[in-house]
């Protein structure tokens, strides 16, 4: 018998409430309403439920929400995080902000990724203030805008916030998120000669050469990448994102520009990403001496991995055999989230939420009890974690 009795009927209103609030990421669509209309919702329920409440705004149409319940004593503090943007509804097949529950799944933009999240934390939060139990460390429920884009909301939160752990509530199927990959923006730039076309002897084509470039890279990534391996992500990756060059059909180009997105696994820095394409580059240049080209590495988000001996991680198990009377299964997952931005700040984070299909799809629906055992799991997690 569960100790803590989830109010599903308010957990699902509040999921369905949030799901009806338009928050795209102001940055991703032109014609988004962004996040402040979300953001003061969270924050009405916070003062509700008597929360002491921040509000960090991080853009025009951008904010943090944060609540801070406070403990009597000086034992741990958690944060539980959550984005309450989402992506655009280009292509959607269903009506994206008419939430709709049927058959046990609530269906809607926003519905997996990450609304029933929020939804969870604050259930969460409310059932443990409404059941009179005092904690003796702090909770700290950050609501964090544009995750979808630059994550300024969590980079924003760790200027003034620490905690001991963290659960960013990311959908990972109820299983327990404890790595997931990193990612490396890089331009290369191959350089070529003008020249009329028809003078092949005066031009040298900076796209053929590019076109090189490519060749290597998919040997590359066959021979050395697909060969690195780690337990929960397997292989890192690499692709071209997007290529440009060339100015006229009758004349060679002197320029074409490649922009590639890298997928790292933990412990692949900057320096080896960059050693490894150069490597290429200069093989390149070794077979042909017109071949000339830069890279630069434009923007990194690193992989997050977390022990799994790390006490959120301990209590975040614990709380899950208490509710589902299983073992918890350790996962990697596929995309990238705000907890590495915590982990390279010092806060041990894992990654857990409920399950369900779509996310940045066009069919997007989280499982209705995964978000109610989310709930479950936090409450026992905060109670564990904050009383150590
Ligand atoms: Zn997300």
């Amino acid at each position: 018998m569960n100790r803590f009795p989830i109010d599903e009927k308010k957990l699902l209103k509040i999921l369905k409430d949030m799901i009806s609030i338009n928050s795209v990421n102001s940055s991703l669509s032109e014609n988004s309403n962004g996040e402040m209309e979300i953001a003061n919702y969270i924050a009405e329920h916070l003062e509700e439920i008597g929360l002491e409440t921040r509000y960090q705004k991080i853009g025009e149409r951008s904010a943090n929400i944060i609540g801070i319940l406070k403990g009597y004593g000086n034992k741990k503090t958690l944060m539980l995080n959550g984005h309450i943007d989402t992506v655009g509804i280009k292509g959607m097949k269903i009506d994206p902000f008419c939430p709709k529950y049927e058959n046990g799944r609530v269906y809607g933009r926003g519905s997996l990724d990450m609304k029933a999240g929020l939804t969870a934390m604050l259930i969460a939060v409310d059932t443990i203030v409404n059941s009179g139990i005092e904690l003796k460390g702090n909770v700290i429920f950050a609501f964090v805008g544009d995750e979808e884009y630059k994550s300024k909301g969590t980079e924003f939160l760790i200027k003034e916030f620490s905690a001991d752990g963290a659960i960013v509530c990311e959908p990972t199927n109820l299983d327990i998120g404890i790595a997931h990959k990193g990612f490396a923006w890089i331009k290369v730039e191959v350089f070529g000669k003008l020249a009329h076309g028809s003078r092949p002897l005066e031009g040298v084509d900076a796209i053929v050469k590019a076109g090189k470039f490519l060749t290597e890279l998919e040997d590359f990534e066959r021979e050395i990448l697909s060969k690195k391996n780690h337990k929960f992500l397997g292989a890192p990756s690499i692709h071209a994102s997007r290529i440009h060059g060339g100015k006229e059909l009758s004349t060679y180009p002197d320029y074409c520009i490649i922009d590639l997105e890298r997928r790292t696994l933990p412990g692949e820095d900057e320096n080896i990403i960059y050693r490894e394409l150069i490597n290429l580059i200069e093989r390149i240049s070794e077979k042909d001496k017109d071949f000339k080209a830069k890279l630069e590495i434009f923007f990194t988000r690193s992989a997050l991995e977390i022990d799994e001996k790390e006490l959120i991680v301990v209590s975040l198990r614990n709380a899950y055999e208490k509710i589902l009377k299983k073992e918890p299964k350790f996962t990697g997952l596929s995309f990238w989230t705000d907890g590495a931005i915590l982990m390279e700040a010092g806060i041990p984070t894992v990654i857990f939420g409920p399950s369900g299909k779509g996310l940045h799809s066009a069919i997007e629906f989280v499982d209705f009890k995964s978000v109610v055992y989310t709930a479950m799991i936090l409450i026992e997690t905060i109670i564990d974690f904050c009383n150590r």
